[in-house]
């Protein structure tokens, strides 16, 4: 790939011919009082449970509340409510000129479950150690709620004042449970989150290699999130008396054949273009292989090969994995139920019946039953033929700042169109007609992702890297 380096300044839009951006601020790190401010609320929100088992999203909801209360902004622009005590999202309103209209900016403050017995550390703890910030939510998403709360609260208290309204909305049920904040707010309260737009840093951000940045992907396009219940029923029996009709090796012969099967292979408008940046980044065989797959027709080997890499894998099938597995009930008897639980993300323009069916064809077997399960965790026998949404437009207001700045911070990097081989909440708000984009300015070591995992931990620089690219990002976006 090309570069041009000037200075400190470095275009490296693929699309445009190398120039100076000069429009651009330098990267430089937030003042120390930036630093202490955003430190605070990133341990404070770390500190608070907000697991759907035991915790309260209410809590870290009311602990921003007060933050933006303390700071000066009207109570009448700010909005905490949800469906149960528990479950409570924050609305802050950042009053503009009302030249344009709106920016939206969604972040769960929900986490995973974390045990302390499989972490290092406690996880709900906030640990500095090493140049890293450790606890549950460092990575997903906790983060970027703190980076974004700081990002309202420097530029209010610098009197900045945006040329439209910017809302900041913290939800509930990102990541499970059954108030899903974002879902709850468009229905219940459409007025407060309306926007032209909406960002949400649940996803997109730096992938580094070794410490060298390799691209910067902002999400447009999202795979459908599914989960599938494949049960198979038993009469049982004593177990010294044994007969090959028995429900756990049915279940596990037709998670076998699962194993073995491949959606697929499909890409879209914005997979297409994520590959073509990449070849651009790759050498030797990857290179040669992202060119085969793209030609017509695709080169079956090169896909295979380049299907070893999970995250590639990902972009190019609708993927489904066994998840859990649950069967028998007493050692000494044959079971009388085994089951499982399989999760698949699935490629836009397909829907959640056409998955269940695949999964029924693969795994041939009669005796097992594939339900479908929902968000909240109910059993039916069909599930939705809902498609996939398509991918969301790059529009130049977003896109073209946002490609200068990735140029000061991260020079020489190809912003990199992508699709969320994760589900996440901008479902709701492009469903809702809110075209949304998945970025987060957090750059990450690609075999250092614990978002979901075992000690969750964040590079100290990468924190302060976002805090800054944020306040950088909104002023241009904001400034007229
Ligand atoms: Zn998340």
């Amino acid at each position: 790939m090309r570069r041009c380096i000037a200075g400190i300044f470095a275009l490296a839009s693929l699309a445009a011919p190398c120039a100076l951006a000069q429009t651009a601020p330098q990267w430089t790190p937030p003042d120390s009082a930036t630093k202490q401010l955003a430190l605070g609320i990133f341990r404070q929100l770390i500190e608070i449970n907000t697991t759907d088992s035991v915790g309260s999203v209410t809590a870290a909801s009311k602990a921003m509340q007060q933050r933006f209360l303390d700071a000066g902004f009207p109570a009448s622009d700010i909005y905490l409510g949800g469906p149960n005590d528990r479950k409570e999202n924050l609305v802050v309103r950042y009053r503009g000129t009302g030249a344009h209209p709106p920016i939206l900016f969604i972040g769960h403050l929900d986490v995973v479950e974390a045990r302390r017995e499989d972490w290092t550390t406690d996880p709900f703890q906030f640990v500095e150690k090493d140049g890293f910030f450790y606890g549950r939510g460092t990575q997903d998403m906790k983060d970027c709620d703190a980076i974004l709360v700081t990002t309202f609260l420097r530029l209010h208290k610098e009197g900045f004042h945006p040329d439209r309204d910017l809302i900041l909305a913290l939800t509930a049920d990102e990541e499970g449970g059954k108030s899903n904040g974002v879902d709850w707010l468009l229905k219940n309260h459409p007025d407060l989150v309306h926007a032209a737009f909406a960002f949400n840093p649940d996803g997109g951000g730096v992938d580094l290699q070794n410490g060298k940045a390799i691209t910067a992907d902002v999400d447009a396009s999202e795979k459908l999130y599914a989960d599938y219940q494949l049960i198979v029923t038993n009469p049982g029996g004593h177990s010294s008396l044994p007969v090959p009709d028995n429900a756990i090796y049915h279940l596990a012969d037709g998670l076998q054949r699962l194993q073995n099967y491949h959606f697929p292979f499909e890409l879209n408008a914005i997979t297409r273009a994520y590959f073509e940046k990449l070849s651009t980044m790759e050498q030797g065989q990857n290179d040669a292989d992202m060119h085969a797959m793209l030609a017509t027709p695709p080169d079956q080997a090169a896909i295979e090969r380049l299907s070893a890499n999970p995250e590639w894998n990902s972009v190019m099938h609708t993927t489904c994995v066994a998840t859990r597995l649950l069967a028998g009930h007493a050692n000494n008897a044959l079971p009388q139920m085994a089951q499982a639980n399989v999760n698949c993300r699935i490629l836009p323009g397909h829907s959640r019946e056409e998955v269940r069916q695949e999964l029924i064809r693969v795994i041939a077997d009669p005796k097992i039953t594939v339900n479908y399960v929902d968000n909240e965790g109910e059993i039916h026998p069909s599930a939705p033929d809902a498609k996939a949404l398509p991918p969301v437009a790059l529009q130049p207001a977003v896109m073209q700042p946002l490609e200068k700045l990735v140029a000061v911070y991260w020079p020489g990097t190809p912003v990199v169109p992508d699709m969320a081989a994760g589900a996440s909440d901008s479902v709701y708000t492009n469903a809702a007609g809110i075209p949304s984009y998945n970025w987060s300015a957090i750059e990450l070591e690609t075999n250092d992702v614990r978002a979901h995992g075992k000690d969750e931990r964040l590079p100290e620089a990468s924190f302060w890297k976002g805090v800054q690219f944020w306040y950088d990002y909104l002023r241009m976006i904001t400034s007229g």
